[in-house]
């Protein structure tokens, strides 16, 4: 699967373009670059209407 989430740090401003998994990994360990944890909030979807 492509990368469906478009991840944009509240933090730091990272923003990076993510799959499901990296997803779940964000949100347990928090954002990649600065560890801040995060909420789903941070996350969009990157196409299509799909909601959580
Ligand atoms: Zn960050």
């Amino acid at each position: 699967m492509a990368h469906r989430f478009v991840f944009d740090c509240p933090s730091c401003g990272a923003e990076m373009h993510v799959d499901a998994d990296i997803r779940a990994e964000i949100l347990a360990e928090g954002c990649v670059l600065c560890r801040t944890s995060v909420t789903s909030d941070a996350f969009t979807t990157a196409s299509g209407v799909e909601t959580r």
